[in-house]
């Protein structure tokens, strides 16, 4: 496929979304252009494959739009890591700080068996608080997790040091 791909490009950035003084980087650009997303997509199965997953999971919600797209290609299962009180049947969650407050993300108990190996998908890493949590999640359920990707990274914050797992990511800001 097309390695000289301009994916970049396709990004918008929305300035004071969705607050005054926030520069929000919208991936709905690249989605709605199918070569875009088609190169996109690939791009992210070539960093994913060597890793040999045997489950995907994505952090609601536009982790989904990347995960189960590329679990479908690879062969793969898709798991939710989703926001509290969405799914049904016993869950399991992690608790992790924001700037102000908390937050909670969950995950159905029986989704992973001891040992599975996980590939967890966000569209951005900002400060890693996300993508940690997730990590961590899926820890807790028995997953071992040997890769976190995002389309997106803003290295200016320094989220990939949060993690204690390689990260990999497709377009980069500083
Ligand atoms: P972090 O926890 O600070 O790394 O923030 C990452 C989470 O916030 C991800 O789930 C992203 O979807 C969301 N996010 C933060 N900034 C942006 C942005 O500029 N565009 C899209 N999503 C963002």
């Amino acid at each position: 496929h097309d390695a000289a791909f301009d994916l970049k490009a396709h990004i918008r950035s929305v300035p004071d979304f969705p607050k005054p003084g926030i520069l929000f980087y919208d991936i709905s650009t690249l989605l709605r252009d199918g070569p875009a997303w088609k190169a996109a997509m690939a791009r992210l199965a070539d960093v994913v494959r060597p890793h040999r997953p045997k489950l995907l999971a994505g952090i609601e919600s536009r982790g989904f739009l990347l995960a189960a797209p590329l679990a479908l290609e690879l062969g793969l299962g898709f798991i939710m890591l989703r926001k509290p009180r969405k799914l049904p049947g016993e869950t399991i969650g992690f608790d992790y700080d924001l700037e102000y407050g908390t937050d909670r993300i969950e995950m159905q108990a029986d989704a992973v068996a001891p040992g599975d190996r996980v590939v967890l998908l966000d569209d951005l890493l900002a400060t890693g608080g996300t993508m940690a949590a997730g990590v961590q999640l899926l820890r807790k359920a028995g997953a071992e997790v040997p890769l976190a990707a995002a389309m997106i990274e803003l290295a200016f914050l320094k989220g990939r040091e949060r993690l204690d797992v390689p990260v990999q990511t497709l377009i980069s800001y500083d």
